[in-house]
């Protein structure tokens, strides 16, 4: 089959949910991927942050073939050595608690305001606040938390107890608080939002607020989580902790998981028979997870993160000295990216058609998220097309 052949298929067999480009995957190691037609990428996008650590990274690669002939899947009545050893995977690397698997980050986000409104609940309070900008998925409940008009439109009546401020202004979140407040939900560093990096300053007032309301303070890291951020947690670049926190992405190595992270004062508030998901914790996805955790530490991606996100965005300043169009470049390790004053749809497609994967998001923000074990000679590689891209732009 050649792409072509590919997209007349989904034309006609799959909802057309996704604006998709044509471009069909074969295989793909690391950064390197390969289409059906033999085209070759270097892929500065893999998996939508998903394939953190690459490409179907040789360990995580290795425990899934080894667990698919063990054992896939239990019914979540009975307990799996890997659900065990991955929850205290989780914990051991972020903070005391408890932790509830599910299969994608929608689901983590649900399981957050499930806890946080059954928590209220008998206060009467139920309402979560969030941020304009946020993304947080796309079932009922997350498209009505998330703080954009567009994921919303036509859908609605949309659910009860959502309100929303700008990011970052501590003020605003102030005013918005009301009696019926339980919570607050946010990313620590608003990705689809188009890469924006909360203050230390707004995180400690941010904390300090919630302990005295008594709201749950809920961290979405489901893109930023799992090392990218140059930690394994994007809130250990700060100083506070949240008291509940969402993952899903990257932790699966690939395959789908989510999970939700309760801190230890609020680990028992979704009591028996309150929350539940069938396929969620299954003992072949934390088996990957298991392998992720395994290759961030044995491979020092954290390090390998850090300065190779620093050594990024400064072949990136010295695009923006050359092309005036590069209005900011906003980072924290490896989630990066560059705003442009002009929209950046058109740069994205060069920068495909020239064989480098990368993202724009909110027209003007081109979203840059190398695999943790991305090397300079790729960096150096991806910067030759970006610029390349930008001159065929500029001129
Ligand atoms: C991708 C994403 C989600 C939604 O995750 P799904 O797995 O698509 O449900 C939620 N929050 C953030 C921050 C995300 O990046």
């Amino acid at each position: 089959m050649k792409t072509d052949d590919v997209v007349k298929l989904y034309d006609k067999y799959v909802m057309t949910t996704y604006k998709r480009v044509p471009l069909c995957f074969d295989k793909a190691s690391g950064t390197k991927v390969v289409d059906i037609d033999g085209n070759k990428y270097l892929d500065f996008f893999p998996g939508w942050a998903v394939s953190g650590t690459g490409h179907c990274h040789p360990m995580v690669a290795a425990s899934v073939a080894k667990q698919a002939k063990k054992l896939m899947h239990v019914s979540n009545n009975y307990y799996s050595v890997e659900q065990a050893l991955l929850a205290k995977a989780i914990i051991d690397s972020s903070f005391p608690g408890k932790v509830f698997f599910g299969n994608s980050g929608a689901e983590a986000n649900e399981a957050a305001v499930k806890l946080a409104r059954k928590y209220g609940h008998d206060k009467g309070k139920y309402e979560v606040i969030t941020m304009l900008k946020s993304f947080h998925g796309r079932t009922l409940a997350m498209i009505t938390a998330t703080g954009q008009d567009k994921v919303k439109k036509g859908f609605e009546p949309l659910p009860e107890g959502f309100k929303y401020v700008p990011f970052g202004d501590i003020e605003a979140l102030k005013n918005a608080i009301s009696d019926k407040t339980i919570g607050v939900m946010l990313e620590p560093v608003q990705c689809e939002g188009g890469i924006n990096i909360a203050s230390k300053a707004y995180m400690n007032a941010l904390r300090a607020l919630c302990d005295e309301k008594g709201l749950v303070l809920i961290f979405d890291e489901v893109q930023t989580g799992m090392g990218r951020a140059g930690k394994m947690f994007a809130y250990q670049n700060y100083d506070i902790t949240p008291d509940v926190m969402t993952l899903a992405k990257a932790l699966g190595g690939g395959l789908p998981i989510g999970v939700c992270v309760a801190s230890a004062k609020f680990q028992d508030v979704l009591a028996p028979g309150t929350h539940a998901s069938t396929f969620g914790g299954s003992p072949i996805v934390c088996a990957a997870g298991l392998a992720v955790f395994e290759a961030i530490k044995k491979e020092k991606l954290l390090a390998n993160t850090n300065k190779m996100g620093t050594y990024l965005v400064k072949r990136l300043k010295e695009l923006q000295k050359k092309y005036a169009f590069i209005k900011e470049i906003r980072a924290m390790a490896l989630i990066i990216g560059v705003e442009l004053k002009i929209n950046g749809e058109e740069i994205y497609k060069l920068c495909m058609e020239e064989g480098l994967l990368i993202n724009c998001t909110q027209d003007t923000v081109l979203r840059i998220m190398p695999p943790l074990n991305v090397t300079k000679l790729e960096i150096d590689k991806a910067i030759a097309i970006l610029d390349k891209v930008f001159k065929k732009v500029k001129s």
